[in-house]
């Protein structure tokens, strides 16, 4: 039995890692796993109650045959890859109640930090231009609402939200 999540957590195969930083940065705990067998990345699933993204359509029949949930995504761009998730997510019972936003590099939690705190981390442009800053508890990473805010709240509209948390990429 998978352990239960307070929320749904995904692990990508390694054809769809640009797919992960995008779901991290909607706020999806989304491992990413670039090497190895398909068994092992279905036994990995399993124990740690992740939901599996592949384009591969072997992993996906093998996924269901060991009774893991995965879904199985062919489209061409990440926005497509979206759409197929949510509308994958109902017939599999998956909830796609968001988290707050994720490190896209790591999938590490963002702590709020003061304009003075990002000094010489961020160009100065988008200093004087932005109050809001982030950075990951992980890895260090700086975030701001700049220019790929839309494009985020245009790919959470793929999954049938509106609503993105305050943050940017
Ligand atoms: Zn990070």
């Amino acid at each position: 039995m998978a352990p239960r999540r307070a929320r749904t957590a995904f692990v990508a195969d390694a054809m769809l890692g640009s797919l992960a930083r995008k779901l991290r940065a909607l706020g999806f705990d989304t491992s990413y796993y670039r090497s190895g067998g398909d068994a092992q990345l279905v036994d990995l699933a399993a124990s740690e109650g992740r939901v599996i993204l592949t384009s591969d359509r072997g992993l996906a029949t093998l996924a269901r045959v060991k009774g893991t949930p995965a879904m199985l995504l062919t489209g061409d761009s990440d926005g497509a890859r979206l759409s197929e998730v949510s509308a994958a997510a109902g017939p599999l019972g998956i909830s796609l109640a968001r988290g707050d936003p994720l490190c896209s590099l790591c999938g590490g939690e963002l702590d709020r930090v003061a304009k003075a705190e990002v000094s010489g981390q961020v160009p100065p442009a988008v200093q004087r231009s932005h109050r809001l800053f982030y950075r990951c508890s992980a890895c260090g990473k700086v975030y701001w609402r700049g220019s790929h805010w839309k494009k985020l709240r245009s790919l959470a509209g793929r999954l049938g939200q509106k609503q993105l948390a305050p943050y940017t990429g």
